[in-house]
């Protein structure tokens, strides 16, 4: 992935964060405080506006800016929380390409970035349930000598999967946690933000 396809996956995100918006801030609506897709569609368009005109110089600067505009403009938990994600990331990213093994490496330590902050561990019905099982399928195609297109590709699916698969859960961290055993039954609307970044990345890379 280089420079080019880095801004092209924010600006990417961006626009399915516009696109999903209502669905995200539906899904907070059950368990949450209805603004998810809202926290989403500000942070990222402000993302947008920090990367017009920035001259990265490498893929991680335009990670790291990604991250530290999310972290300043975007209240609740999921704007430092992903803040985190791709600050932490993008300050593994130091050359003008990364490589699939690169890649994956880096998003582990962006990972451990979100784990460190907030405390969630799988099974928590997070963000963590999406990130954990892309970053594993990441990882794992990287391992196995697969190019990056072909690791996005597989960890958009395992997000999407661990998505969906938070609707048996109850929550454990964040807002939804106040519901007990209501907050049961209901898709968790960061995990499924999360899957739509590595979806976009899939795309990308495509
Ligand atoms: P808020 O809950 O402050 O309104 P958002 O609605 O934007 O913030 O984001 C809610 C999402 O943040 C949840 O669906 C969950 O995925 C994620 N989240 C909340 N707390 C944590 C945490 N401690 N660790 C990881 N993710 C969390
Ligand atoms: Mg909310
Ligand atoms: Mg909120």
């Amino acid at each position: 992935m280089d420079i080019h396809q880095t801004r092209t996956w924010v600006r990417s995100i961006a626009a399915a964060m516009d696109q999903h918006k209502d669905h995200l801030t539906q899904l907070d609506s059950a368990i949450g405080d209805a603004d998810h897709g809202v926290n989403m569609q500000r942070g990222f368009t402000a993302v947008v506006a920090a990367l017009d005109g920035y001259e990265p110089a490498g893929v991680g600067d335009v990670l790291v800016k990604t991250g530290t505009t999310l972290i300043s403009k975007v209240g609740g938990a999921a704007g430092p929380l992903y803040g985190t994600f791709f600050r932490a990331t993008g300050k593994q990213l130091t050359g003008p390409v990364a490589d699939a093994e690169q890649l994956a490496a880096a998003f582990d330590a962006g990972l451990a970035g979100v784990q460190k902050l907030g405390a969630a561990v799988l099974g928590d019905k997070t963000m963590v349930d999406a990130l954990a099982p892309a970053l594993e399928a990441f990882g794992a195609a990287a391992r196995a000598g697969e190019d990056e297109a072909t690791a996005a590709e597989k960890a958009a699916a395992a997000a999407e999967t661990g998505a969906k698969d938070t609707i048996p859960l109850q929550a454990r961290k964040g807002r939804a946690s106040y519901l007990g055993s209501r907050s049961i039954g209901h898709q968790d609307p960061g995990a499924t933000s999360a899957a739509l970044i590595f979806r976009t990345l899939a795309e990308v890379l495509k």
